[in-house]
């Protein structure tokens, strides 16, 4: 019997037996990029590994709806709820609308998605789709005496709160401190007390996001909007809420604040929380300066790369650390990945391409392989332990290499193992972390282009245009392709 799913709640602190809410069905909530500029590599590893995790609930069989949002209003420069709209100030910088911003940052949110293979989620909603419902909310925490208007904003207030629920159970910080901390900000006055986080904010005439409400007009607070879409698409209490670490607090704290302030119910059984990408031994980070686009990763663009290194690479590097501990990126990091899924890769494909034959029995074998593919299983359900599952891998693959002889697949194990190491190897590789065959998927790519620049030299041929025609020609052999004509009309290509 395999080991059953637990998961590190945040919550509680410990590691629990993951048991949905109502199976099969599964609720999972992800806090979605704020599209005022490009999701830099940290973001991606957040993405991914909330990627990984859905992937491995659907492949235990679980129906999973997951939701990640878009924060494209209420997100202000300063996460404690001060400061500008981020997309507002952005659009001034690019000379954009702040609709403009959002559209271009959200394709190029789900372009890095594609290409580094992350599933959609099944619902991806806006913040701006959700005023309404955002406005009701708050509308509710002023009737349960949790919130107060004050100079046309509205804001929750946390030592009210406290006096009947704990402010401070994820984070496990204490508001006594939290106060002293604040104590020295500006513009608190309109505020009762320092830790009070805005649930909506007057705006201006020079405010260009912002809509009318019972207050006047402004725009809803960054941590209300997952309050109200999580609610709104998997209920009143769901089961599992994921984000980076560094949205423990005050964002997740706010949301069960508002949620319990609002319903009576804490929203979520359990919290997960990744950890971060660190560079050169530091957050990645756009304010540090030091952070690293996909695009750059792809290109080797940037001056501390060696090299250029492939989505899926990166994804194998990310597959290396467990989703809640540190991982450093460095050209040696993403070297090793290199290898590893290269290796991997390679006996994957021995595995599915090559007929299978029977061979003599070799029982040391069959139990080998059976004990590495429980084991494999127990980790990915020891709160998705992608590093152990990875280590177990590569010793499955040494066993896979042994099948090959002569150019056959001569399997000395039973069918059973065989069809279980084949659901597993295959299963974990590309249905749970995500991994593609690159070289495959580039090669057909490249074949499809080639086509088209064929037809359209022999299109140009036949029209006698032979300046066009010697163009494509040295065109393509510049870049390392040479064309071949061949006795009977066809034309190939060959990389040099
Ligand atoms: P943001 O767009 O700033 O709201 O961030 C999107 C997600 O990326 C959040 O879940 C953050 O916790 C996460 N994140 C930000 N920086 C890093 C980093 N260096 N490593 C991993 N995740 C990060
Ligand atoms: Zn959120």
């Amino acid at each position: 019997m395999s080991s059953q799913l637990s998961v590190y709640n945040t919550l509680s602190r410990t590691k629990e037996i993951f048991e949905p809410i109502n199976p099969p069905f599964v609720g999972l909530y992800v806090c979605g990029p704020t599209v005022y500029n490009e999701v830099h590599t940290g973001n991606l590893r957040t993405f991914t590994s909330f990627d990984i995790i859905y992937r491995y609930l659907v492949f235990l069989g679980y129906k999973v709806r997951y939701v990640r949002n878009i924060t494209d209003a209420g997100h202000l420069t300063n996460d404690a709820g001060e400061g500008v709209n981020r997309m507002e100030s952005q659009a001034r910088l690019e000379k954009l609308e702040p609709m403009e911003v959002v559209q271009k940052y959200t394709v190029g949110f789900h372009e890095v998605c594609r290409k580094f293979n992350l599933i959609r989620p099944t619902i991806e909603p806006t913040a701006t789709g959700h005023i309404v419902e955002q406005i009701e909310m708050i509308k509710q925490l002023i009737d349960n005496g949790v919130a107060y208007e004050s100079n046309g904003s509205v804001y929750f207030d946390v030592k009210k709160y406290n006096e009947i629920n704990v402010y401070g159970v994820l984070s496990g910080r204490n508001i006594d401190e939290l106060i002293a901390g604040y104590r020295d900000l500006d513009g608190q006055d309109e505020k009762r007390n320092s830790i009070d986080f805005a649930l909506w904010k007057k705006a201006d005439i020079s405010h260009i996001m912002q809509w009318p409400s019972p207050w006047g007009n402004g725009f809803p607070g960054w941590h209300l909007e997952c309050s109200v879409m999580s609610t709104k698409y998997l209920g009143e209490t769901f089961d599992i809420h994921g984000g980076g670490m560094d949205l423990k607090f005050p964002h997740h704290e706010c949301e069960i604040a508002q949620n319990v302030g609002a319903i009576g119910v804490a929203p979520v059984k359990y919290w997960l929380h990744s950890n971060m990408l660190n560079f050169n031994g530091q957050k990645m980070s756009k304010s540090l300066g030091n952070s690293v686009l996909p695009t750059e990763l792809i290109t080797g663009n940037h001056p501390l790369l060696e090299k250029a290194y492939s989505p899926m690479t990166v994804r194998f590097l990310f597959l290396m650390s467990h989703y809640s501990s540190e991982s450093d990126i460095s050209n040696k990091a993403l070297q090793d990945a290199e290898k590893g899924y290269k290796k991997l890769m390679q006996s994957l494909k021995l595995l599915i391409e090559m007929p299978f034959v029977d061979g003599e029995m070799d029982s040391a074998l069959d139990n080998e392989i059976n004990k590495e593919l429980e084991l494999a299983k127990d980790n990915m359900n020891d709160d998705f332990n992608t590093p152990r599952a990875l280590a177990n891998l590569f010793a499955l693959s040494s066993h896979i290499n042994t099948f090959f002889h002569n150019g056959k697949k001569v399997v000395r194990i039973q069918r059973a193992t065989y069809d279980e190491l084949v659901r597993i190897f295959n299963g974990f590789l590309l249905d749970v972390f995500g991994l593609a065959m690159e070289e495959e998927s580039n090669s057909m790519a490249m074949d499809g282009v080639m086509q088209l620049v064929i037809e359209m030299r022999n299109d140009a041929r036949n029209k006698k245009d032979w300046p066009m025609s010697d163009k494509i020609r040295d065109y393509l052999k510049n870049a390392g392709i040479v064309l071949k004509d061949n006795k009977d009309g066809d034309t190939s290509y060959e990389v040099i």
